[in-house]
């Protein structure tokens, strides 16, 4: 192999290490979103049970109200029972009637507090169906993710060790210039190594045209591709990008 399929080789392998490392990254992102949707299903649930219990409250409220409602006209009635003068039974009666009235629109109040609260029940059992689900789901995704996790870390691994087969050829003395400016540009531009079309002038990276005497130094570089010793780095003057032909 020339110097030139060597360097493309390892810049190769490179992408490939890159998009595994991606990856890597990127799968415990998914995880925290799928996580996190759990999360709001399980605060929907949260919520709903809160309207319940309130719900609930209100109800036994206005229970209470209609019970002392009618323990005190039960009280009254007894006590009318004994009054002797007329005002004094009409404002008795007056009393009790209101009372009735108040009691009446209390129970009025309670039927609706308790369709309400049927109501909410109902959201409750929805929710608490669609947190079960929502859960189940994440669960078998997160398992899978987790698979997917440990399967591309262990490709990764062993595209890292068959890289370092393709660095050693390319640390030879008269090859090493190709490999330490494809090294040191690969941190901030990829990719480093780019091949010019042959009908083209332009760098494939930046799409700058390129010189006459650039794309000559190119093409002599091709040619001499077996004898490294005599080669040199050819990049593009706007981007660095190493230049093949
Ligand atoms: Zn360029």
């Amino acid at each position: 192999m020339s110097v030139i399929d060597e360097l493309f080789a390892l810049q190769e392998q490179d992408a490939t290490i890159k998009e595994f490392q991606k990856q890597v990254a990127d799968i415990p992102k998914r995880r925290a979103r799928e996580e996190a949707a759990s999360d709001s299903h399980r605060a929907a649930l949260e919520e709903a049970k809160a309207q319940l219990a309130e719900g609930d409250a209100r109800i036994r409220e206005i229970e209470e109200s209609i019970e002392t409602s009618r323990a005190n006209v039960a009280k009254w009635e007894k006590v009318r029972a004994g009054l002797k003068s007329e005002a004094e039974l009409r404002g008795m009666t007056n009393q009790i009637e209101r009372a009735e009235r108040e009691r009446k629109d209390a129970e009025l109040r309670l039927e609706h507090a308790r369709a309400i609260v049927a109501a909410a029940r109902e959201s409750v059992a929805a929710a608490e169906a669609q947190c079960a689900e929502s859960e189940a789901a994440a669960k078998m995704y997160i398992a899978r993710l987790n698979v997917r996790l440990a399967e591309t870390q262990r490709r990764l691994a062993e595209a890292q060790s068959a890289r370092a087969a393709l660095v050693s050829p390319l640390e030879a003395p008269e090859k090493r210039q190709f490999l330490s400016y494809y090294e040191r540009l690969g941190r901030r531009f990829w990719p480093v190594a780019v091949r010019v079309g042959a009908s083209s002038a332009n760098c494939p990276g930046c799409h700058m045209a390129l010189t006459a005497s650039k794309l000559q130094e190119a093409h002599r570089n091709s040619l001499l591709a077996d004898t490294p010793e005599k080669m040199h780095t050819v990049s593009c003057d706007y981007c660095g990008r190493l230049i093949f032909k």
